[in-house]
C-alpha cells in the first residue's frame, strides 16, 4: 500500500488542497511524456522512482535530516555552489519553478507580465505548494537577472534569502568581487548550520560533487554516439533530478545507467529510428516539470543530443579544481569554477558561442533549437547573437519563446515539424 504522506506535508505547512493539483496533473504528464517512450533503458526505473516519490521519500529525507539538526537551503540558479553548502552538512536543493502554479497570488506581489519561472517560484511559495520549499531553512538568490533580483527582495518576507552579487563580467576586478561574495556565503552558511568549515570538509565536498558532474558528463558522452542511447527527455529528466537526488546514491545510479548504455553503444541499439535528426537545445533552463519543448521534438522525430542549458551541460561541464591547498584556494576554484558557466547574464557572452559551435561539431547535431522563456531579456537578446554566429557556421537554428502553458503546443510541434524537414 502506497504511504500516506499528507500528515509529513501538514507538519510542514503545505496547503493540502492546492497540493492535490500538482498531483493530479503530474502523474498523467509524466506517464505520457515519459512512459510511453520506446527503447527505454532499464536503469531509468530508478528515475521513474524518484519522480513518483517526488514530494515523498526525498522530503522525509530531507525531514529526517533535519530532525537530526541539519540544515535545508534551496537555490534558484547553477551559480549557487552546492560544495559550500555540503561542507556544512547542509543539504542543497535546487527549487524547481517549472510549472504554472499559485499564479494568482504570484500577481498580487509581480507584474503579470515577467518570466514564468520567477512567477512560478513565487507562486510555489505564496501558494504552499513546494513540500522541497517549505523544507528549507534559507533560500540563496542572485543577482542575474533584474526579475530574480528584484523577486528576491520580496521572497524574503517569506523565507530568509541570502542574495549572492553573481558578476556580469569576467575581468579581475570581478573575479574578486565574486571571491568575497563566496567568502561571505560561506560564512552565511556556516551562520545557519551552526558548522565551521574546514579545509577537510571542503575538500571532501568538492570531490563529491565534482562525482556527481563527471558522472553526467560519462552520460553527456554517450549521446555523441550515433545513434544515440537514450533520449533527450531521459537526460534531462536525469539533469533535472541531480538538482535534488542525494549526491552519492545519484552518482551510483547514473553510473549504472552509463554501464548498460555503453552495452548499448557496442551493440549498435539507439533510441531513434536510423536517420533521426539529431538536435541540441540551448537557452533558458528547463525546470522540472517543464519537459514541453523536448517532448515536441523527439515527438516530431528528431533525437535531443546536447542541452546546452543550466538544466544540462552548464551544470557539470566544468569541475572544481581538486588541488587546492588550503581554504583559500579552495574558495578559488570554486570560483573559478562557476565564473565558467555561460549565462547570458555576462557581457559579452562569447563564450556560450563558442561552445554552441563546438558542441555541434562534437555531438554531431544537425541543428540547434533555441528556446527561451517569455519576458527572458538575456536569452531573448543574446539569441540574437547565437543567430549570427551560427549562421556564419552554416548551423541551422530554430527560435522558440514560450512559457509553461500547453495553449501554443499545436503551433510550437508545427514549427518544430518544418525545422525539422529541413534539416533532414
Ligand atoms: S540561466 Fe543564468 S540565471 Fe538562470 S539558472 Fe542559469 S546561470 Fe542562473
Ligand atoms: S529565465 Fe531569464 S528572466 Fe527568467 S529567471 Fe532566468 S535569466 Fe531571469
Amino acid at each position: 500500500m502506497a504511504t500516506d504522506y499528507r500528515p509529513m506535508w501538514e507538519s510542514i505547512g503545505i496547503d493540502l488542497e492546492a497540493h492535490d493539483q500538482i498531483l493530479q496533473v503530474l502523474p498523467p504528464t509524466y506517464g505520457e511524456v515519459y512512459l510511453q517512450q520506446e527503447n527505454r533503458p532499464a536503469g531509468m526505473e530508478y528515475f521513474d522512482f524518484v519522480v513518483n516519490e517526488i514530494h515523498g521519500l526525498r522530503i522525509q529525507e530531507l525531514q529526517e535530516h533535519k530532525a537530526n539538526g541539519g540544515k535545508v537551503i534551496g537555490t534558484f540558479c547553477v551559480f549557487v555552489p552546492e560544495e559550500i553548502i555540503r561542507a556544512a552538512g547542509g543539504i542543497c536543493i535546487g527549487l524547481c519553478s517549472g510549472i504554472e502554479i499559485g499564479v494568482t497570488q504570484a500577481e498580487t506581489v509581480l507584474p503579470r507580465n515577467i518570466c514564468p519561472l520567477i512567477k512560478s517560484f513565487m507562486g510555489f511559495k505564496l501558494a504552499k505548494v513546494c513540500p522541497y520549499f517549505e523544507s528549507c531553512d534559507m533560500v540563496v538568490g542572485e543577482t542575474t537577472c533584474d526579475g530574480k533580483k528584484k523577486a528576491f527582495e520580496i521572497l524574503n518576507d517569506y523565507v530568509p534569502v541570502h542574495v549572492l552579487e553573481t558578476p556580469q563580467m569576467r575581468r579581475e576586478k570581478d573575479k574578486s568581487l565574486w571571491k568575497g561574495e563566496l567568502q561571505d556565503f560561506m560564512a552565511r552558511v556556516e551562520e545557519i548550520t551552526g558548522v565551521k568549515i574546514n579545509a577537510e570538509s571542503l575538500s571532501r565536498s568538492i570531490k563529491e560533487v565534482n562525482g556527481k558532474r563527471k558522472v553526467l558528463l560519462r552520460l553527456a558522452e554517450l549521446r555523441k554516439n550515433n545513434p544515440s542511447p537514450i533520449s533527450g527527455k531521459d537526460c534531462l529528466l536525469i539533469e533535472q533530478i541531480a538538482m535534488y537526488d542525494d549526491v552519492d546514491r545519484f552518482t551510483k545510479m547514473v553510473n549504472q545507467l552509463c554501464d548498460e548504455l555503453e552495452t548499448r553503444v557496442k551493440e549498435g541499439k539507439g533510441v531513434q529510428e536510423p536517420g533521426a535528426p539529431r538536435i541540441i537545445v540551448t537557452g533558458t533552463p528547463m525546470a522540472i516539470p517543464n519537459w514541453k519543448i523536448p517532448h515536441i521534438i523527439e515527438g516530431s522525430g528528431a533525437v535531443i543530443v546536447a542541452e546546452e542549458l543550466c538544466t544540462g551541460l552548464r551544470y557539470f561541464e566544468n569541475t572544481v579544481m581538486e588541488d587546492g591547498a588550503d581554504m583559500e584556494q579552495m574558495v578559488g576554484a570554486i570560483g573559478e569554477r562557476y565564473l565558467g558557466v555561460n549565462c547570458a547574464c555576462f557581457t559579452p557572452n562569447q563564450g556560450r558561442m563558442e561552445k554552441l559551435v563546438s558542441l555541434a561539431k562534437e555531438y554531431k547535431a544537425d541543428g540547434i533549437i533555441h528556446c527561451s522563456l517569455a519576458f527572458c531579456d538575456p536569452y531573448m537578446i543574446e539569441a540574437n547573437r547565437v543567430e549570427k554566429v551560427l549562421k556564419e557556421q552554416g548551423i541551422p537554428l530554430l527560435k522558440i519563446e514560450t512559457d509553461y502553458g500547453q495553449e501554443d503546443s499545436g503551433q510550437l510541434k508545427t514549427r518544430v515539424e518544418a525545422f525539422l524537414e529541413m534539416i533532414r
